[in-house]
């Protein structure tokens, strides 16, 4: 049995079912240091993002009793400067599978075992680790439904409770960077009420959705306007909650299924990267290398963007998800998708400058799920909606807002504006109240199509991929 052993939190920042620190509970006897490593390159990525985590890492710091270890430092192998300066023989912690964090994992392995030091990584902030799951004719899944049939048919983990009482008196303080001390230190800069912080927080918060739903999930996920969806993905894209006590719970309410489905395609995302790690910027279809896209060097393309950036599009839907964007640092699914089309398929932009702004302003910013998610809309990825599908933003707007109920809480100046003009205020006579928009959308969607056609002239070869999600 090890003796003094290092719990390297990354994004499983929970003790419930944190099977890294109940592996240390069981397997050692002595002193445990739970430590987290600040990366100030990670943390200046997304001034938001980094508040959240900061709420995360004081209430995970509360419930350790005052004992998490912090470094500030941009060594990937920091951790293991921190076991040996702290006389510890193990290190513990979860796996992860994006592309900077196998490559840190790596680094700290080899550097660990220079040190002597025996490192023990396991598990995965997903149901079933990336890698994990195989196609019985050999090879990984590319598409979803598959997948999703796959991962349901082996099943997954329970998850398990963790004694506590086995955590007093075992935990030590060793060391509080400077640095990082301040920035734990950092204002809040999202709403706590919406976005849970804790385990216990997230666990209720979901009970209360489900209660609340009452079944109605898949009904009411694609109304903006309406509390129809968990809102638990900044929680999950921490580890705050893990996806097993979400599907856990979700499974036994009425109508869970749909709920468990969506978990699910944040695991095959997940896994998609985790097989080809290039693609987290670059195109998983390589044909879309040759799509025409407009440059943001051209001061009218950089101009529209900013428009877009800032909400002022002149199309309410796109402008309403894009302030929701900015002042909450969150963004409903169906708008996500909304103005991800735009700044794609009717600004002409490529996907990846928009999937950066996501990054920086998304609470729940996720590399798999975002740049994925990203090519979905663009056609470049997985279960890419197929060229001709152009969101437009008046009908969608019509369709999932339909009194502008929504729109209306992120554009004060359309509060008197009829639920008709609304959609559409620049051709429905309400000119002049709001923004002219920046472009027409048929105009512009004629322009895409063009586009895919001559992309698709010169791979005529390969297939229009099937519809397999809206
Ligand atoms: C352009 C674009 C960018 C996106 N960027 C991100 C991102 O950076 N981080 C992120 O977590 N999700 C991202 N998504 C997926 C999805 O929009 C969010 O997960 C969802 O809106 C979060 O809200 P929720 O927790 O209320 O979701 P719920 O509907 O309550 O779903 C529960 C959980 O399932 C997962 N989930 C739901 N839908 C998806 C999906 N389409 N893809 C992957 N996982 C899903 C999330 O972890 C979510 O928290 C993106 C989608 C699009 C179209």
């Amino acid at each position: 049995m090890g003796s003094r052993a290092v719990i390297w939190f990354r994004r499983d920042l929970r003790i419930e079912d944190n099977r890294a620190l109940i592996a240390a509970i069981n397997a050692t006897s002595g002193s445990l240091l739970p430590v987290f490593v600040m990366d100030p390159h990670l943390l200046s990525v997304s001034e938001r993002r980094s508040s959240y985590l900061m709420a995360v890492l004081r209430g995970l710091d509360s419930e350790l009793g005052g004992k998490l270890n912090l470094i500030f430092s941009s060594d990937p192998a920091a951790v293991v400067d921190f076991a040996v300066s702290a006389g510890a023989d193990e290190i513990y912690a979860t796996s992860d599978f994006a592309p900077l964090g196998v490559a840190r994992e790596k680094l700290v392995k080899e550097k660990a075992s220079e040190a002597s030091i025996v490192t023990k990584f396991g598990d995965s902030p997903y149901l079933i680790p990336p890698g994990r799951l195989a196609r019985d004719q050999g090879g990984w899944y590319k598409v979803f439904t598959p997948f999703y049939k796959a991962l349901m048919k082996n099943g997954y983990e329970d998850p398990i409770e963790v004694d506590h009482s086995a955590l007093s008196g075992r935990l030590e303080l060793n060391r509080r960077d400077e640095e990082a001390e301040r920035w734990l230190a950092s204002p809040v800069l999202f709403d706590e009420a919406q976005f849970p912080t804790s385990n216990s927080e997230a666990v209720v918060s979901l009970a209360n959705f489900l209660e609340r739903s009452n079944g109605r999930y898949k009904e009411l996920r694609d109304f903006p306007a309406v509390e129809g969806t968990t809102k638990l993905s900044p929680a999950l894209r921490f580890g705050v909650v893990h996806p097993r006590q979400i599907v856990a719970l979700a499974s036994d309410a009425p109508g869970g299924e749909p709920l468990v489905r969506e978990v699910v395609w944040r695991d095959f995302y997940a896994n998609v990267l985790y097989q080809m790690p290039h693609t987290n910027w670059k195109n998983f279809n390589p044909n879309f290398d040759h799509i025409e896209v407009d440059s943001i060097d051209d001061p009218n393309k950089a101009a529209q963007f900013q428009a877009w950036k800032d909400g002022r599009t002149g199309y309410p839907i796109v402008d309403s998800a894009m302030r929701q964007l900015n002042e909450t640092g969150w963004m409903h699914n169906r708008l996500r998708m909304i103005a991800a089309s735009f700044l794609v398929k009717d600004i002409h932009l490529p996907w990846q400058l928009g999937a950066k702004y996501f990054m920086e302003r998304l609470l729940d910013g996720d590399i798999a799920s975002n740049n994925h998610s990203w090519q979905w809309v663009a056609g470049s990825g997985t279960d890419a909606a197929p060229y001709f599908r152009i969101f437009n933003p008046i009908i969608q707007s019509e369709k999932f807002d339909p009194e502008g109920e929504f729109i209306k809480r992120y554009i004060p100046e359309l509060a008197e504006v009829s639920s008709k003009a609304i959609h559409d205020p620049f051709n429905r006579g309400a000119a002049g109240v709001y923004f002219d928009p920046i472009l027409d959308h048929v105009a512009a969607r004629n322009e895409t199509l063009d586009r895919y056609q001559r992309l698709k002239e010169l791979f005529a070869e390969s297939e229009t991929k099937s519809i397999t999600r809206d």
